[in-house]
């Protein structure tokens, strides 16, 4: 069933508001429950404050019961069992979840947009890469049946086997919530593990309509389950609990070395996406409208709120007046509104307590002696179709910051919003070194017509991903993830779906014999 939402209505589609009656948003064991202690918490949408729905607001006690289900079906054996699926079978449920979300394309996309008060079109395109995305690590189960090894003896027959890492926590942020989850789940069941997921707290609608195709697909109980409620709560266990195996986390740099730091005591596998501070450099025989206008969008889509959004735009001397004035000039008429506002180019930050921290960024910035260009005070006018007041939700315009220095805190703190700071180069040289010139390494473009200088630059360049001449595009089959503090591991590609796997050496001797080490003395 798909669902076509009036342009006025903002309840969830009918079948996802079913899923939630009683606040029973908890996946555990095969059952939908409501917290065991009975607390919910109210989702709005970030666009106008309306009433999405009221879900279960998890704590540690719930989240170890998903551990202890994930667990459970992990180490059964015998028929009908998770552990007696193969390759095969694991591959087509991955491709069943990705054909089921196809089905209900529009229903998902509402819920996103909801959640996130992220304009409708974004959000059905983001189910699209979703859909890739399980796409991809469905026909990828199964590709991998392992490696011989010479073992420089013809008695020996050795190989490395790849088998699941066990049971899996996987934590997710609010900025693309199904996406993120699409990133874990598809390779993690594609490798035959279990998992408990926590998505982020203020969007859980997507992972829990996911849920319900996984449950209606007919998985055994207690292989995939679901927490919503908060991080420090229902999420902590994930890293602390001895029987995670793994942990799994996209989010920010803070909590990813506190992860990191419970995860150690129990010597888990630790996979993390972290933030960025990512350089779009360009240079001056760029195509410079396609530059600029990539600049826009490197900058501003999703308000920024993108952890490889290229908020350190690093330009060519030479262009440099030119080029910022026509971006200053462009991004003072984009135009805010909220997830049905045909006319908005962008939509809203994710809650009030964010649109401050982003506020407060570019007030330091000020106080440091930067410069705002353009945008820079939380926006209060109409919305873009002028139906409402954009002081309803949490709009922040794009703002651009120039005339900074590299002791700021503006050029090295992420905002994750709406902001652009300007550095300017004079040599090649120099720009490879303020596009490093970051704890962070996540991802970089560079734009220039010199093939030389490309290659130079994106050799150099130590981020995760560099494009060059664009910004921002990513497939399901390479691998994403970060150099330096953006992060540990990769998803996607091949190894995104090793992360899930550990490798094992199975080796055989075919001709057993007393070796003589020890003197037998009987
Ligand atoms: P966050 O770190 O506040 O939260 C992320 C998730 O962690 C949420 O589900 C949260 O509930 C949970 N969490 C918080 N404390 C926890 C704890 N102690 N134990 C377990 N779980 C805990 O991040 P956010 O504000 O939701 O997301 C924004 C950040 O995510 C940005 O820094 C952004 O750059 C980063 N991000 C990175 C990527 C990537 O691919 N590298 C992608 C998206 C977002």
């Amino acid at each position: 069933m798909t669902f076509k939402p009036s342009t006025t209505d903002k309840a969830l589609a009918p079948e996802t508001a079913k899923s939630h009656e009683g606040a029973a948003t908890l996946f555990i064991d095969g059952a939908w429950s409501a917290a065991a202690a009975g607390r919910t918490r109210t989702i709005e949408c970030p666009a106008d404050g309306s009433f999405v729905a009221e879900v279960a607001e998890a704590d540690a006690s719930d989240t170890e019961r998903a551990i202890a289900a994930a667990d459970a079906a992990f180490r059964r054996t015998g028929e009908d069992s998770w552990a007696s699926w193969t390759t095969a079978q694991r591959g087509q449920l991955v491709l069943d979840i990705a054909a089921a979300i196809r089905q209900r394309k529009d229903e998902f996309a509402w819920a996103e947009s909801m959640d996130t008060g992220k304009r409708l079109p974004e959000s059905a395109a983001d189910m699209d890469d979703i859909i890739a995305c399980f796409e991809y690590f469905g026909k990828l189960a199964g590709n991998d049946a392992g490696r011989l090894v010479d073992a420089n003896d013809p008695t020996v027959v050795a190989r490395i086997v790849r088998e699941p890492v066990g049971v899996c926590g996987l934590i997710t942020p609010w900025n693309y919530p199904l996406l993120q989850v699409a990133w874990k789940v598809a390779p993690c069941l594609a490798g035959g593990n279990t998992f408990v997921l926590k998505p982020a707290e203020l969007t859980p609608h997507t992972a829990i309509l996911l849920m319900h195709v996984i449950d209606d697909l007919g998985v055994p109980a207690g292989v995939a389950n679901l927490v919503t409620g908060a991080g420090s709560d229902a999420g902590a266990p994930l890293s602390s609990d001895p029987r995670i195996d793994m942990v799994s986390f996209t989010g920010g740099l803070a909590t990813g070395r506190i992860i990191a730091g419970e995860a150690a005591k129990s010597v888990k596998k630790v996979a993390l996406e972290l933030g960025g501070k990512n350089p779009n450099i360009i240079f001056a025989d760029a195509d410079y409208e396609a530059a600029l206008d990539n600049a826009l969008n490197a900058a501003f889509l999703h308000s920024g709120q993108v952890c490889s959004a290229g908020a350190r735009l690093v330009v060519e001397e030479s262009i440099a007046e030119k080029f910022v004035d026509d971006l200053v000039e462009r991004a003072g008429h984009i135009k805010l509104g909220g997830p049905l506002d045909e006319k908005a180019e962008t939509g809203a930050l994710i809650s009030k307590q964010h649109l401050e921290k982003v506020a407060a960024y570019v007030d330091r910035a000020r106080e440091q002696g930067a410069r705002v260009r353009v945008g820079g005070e939380i926006a209060t006018g109409p919305t873009a179709d002028g139906s409402g007041s954009l002081a309803d939700g949490y709009f922040y315009p794009p703002t651009v910051i120039d005339q900074v220095t590299r002791e700021m805190d503006c050029v090295h703190d992420e905002a994750f919003g709406p902001t652009v700071t300007i550095e300017t180069f004079r040599t090649e040289e120099e720009a490879i070194e303020i596009g490093n010139d970051t704890d962070y390494g996540l991802a970089g473009a560079v734009w220039t017509s010199d093939s030389g200088v490309a290659e130079r630059v994106s050799r150099a360049l130590r981020h995760g991903t560099v494009w060059i001449n664009d910004f921002g595009p990513y497939l399901p089959q390479a691998e994403w993830g970060g150099f330096g503090q953006s992060g540990i591991g990769r998803e996607l590609g091949p190894a995104g779906l090793e992360e899930y796997t550990e490798a094992k050496l199975v080796y055989e001797n075919t001709a057993p014999a007393v070796t003589g080490w020890f003197e037998d003395r009987r």
